[in-house]
Order: C-alpha cells, then structure tokens, then sequence
C-alpha cells in the first residue's frame, strides 16, 4: 500500500526531504559539537546486538546515545500535520516510529547508555550544549 501515500508531487517530495539522516539541524549540531573538541560516531548502533537501532550520534566511551527526531516522522506535538490522504496509514505510520523510539530508548537505558532525544525544530546551539553537558559529565 506504500505506491500511494503522496497524493501530490509536493507532498511527496516533502516527505522524501524529511526521511533521511543528514539534515540541516542535525549536521549544525554536530557541527557544535565537534568544535568543542568531543567526538562520537554517526548514525552508528550503540548495541551490537540491535544492528538496526541506529542513534545520530553516539559517544561510546561516554554511552551516550543522541537522537535528532524528524519532526513529521516521529509526531512532533509542534509541528507535525496528518496528511489529508491516506490519513489513517499515516497515523498508524508515525505512531510505529514513536513506539519503536520508546522501545529504542527503553533497550538503551538497559544497556546502561544514556539517551537524549530531540526533536530537528529545537535550536542546534542549545541542542548541542545539552549533548556537551551530559557527555562531559
Ligand atoms: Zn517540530
């Protein structure tokens, strides 16, 4: 049922736009937070035993686990709108994401990693001296 979920070329690119790592707010904040001199790894697994549970940024030593949500795909209260179409897939859609977070973080905080979870409309500059904040800590 994926072939029609953008019932437009705009939605659809728009959508697309917001589906990949590498985003504007996420580059800044690691932008920031290199340039205070700490170092982590890139949508990289914190668990080898859960390949796929990839967080944006990982400090290892430190085990912390930093995830930039995307706020259409994981339900921004802010900002996030129910496409008219296919609603009902879309809501199922970002309800699976927000699940699949909370089980994400849940398996992390087993671990003994520490998660901090933002949301890509949160401003870089405080984004990145909470993420300092707590790997320094
Ligand atoms: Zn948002």
């Amino acid at each position: 049922m994926v072939e029609s979920w953008a019932s437009s070329p705009g939605s659809r690119a728009s959508m697309r736009a917001n589906r990949r790592r590498d985003t504007k707010p996420e580059l800044a904040v690691r932008k920031l937070v290199h340039a205070t001199g700490l170092r982590y790894r890139v949508d990289f697994a914190p668990l080898h035993t859960h390949r796929r549970h990839r967080a944006d940024l990982v400090f290892t030593r430190a085990k912390v686990a930093v995830f930039i949500d995307g706020c259409y795909w994981h339900g921004c209260p802010e900002h996030h709108r129910q496409p008219s179409a296919n609603a009902d897939y879309w809501a199922a859609k970002v309800a699976g994401n927000r699940d699949r977070d909370a089980q994400v973080s849940a398996r992390l905080v087993d671990e003994g990693w520490t998660v901090l979870r933002f949301w890509e409309h949160e401003n870089p500059t405080d984004v990145a001296a909470q993420v300092v904040e707590v790997v320094r800590g």
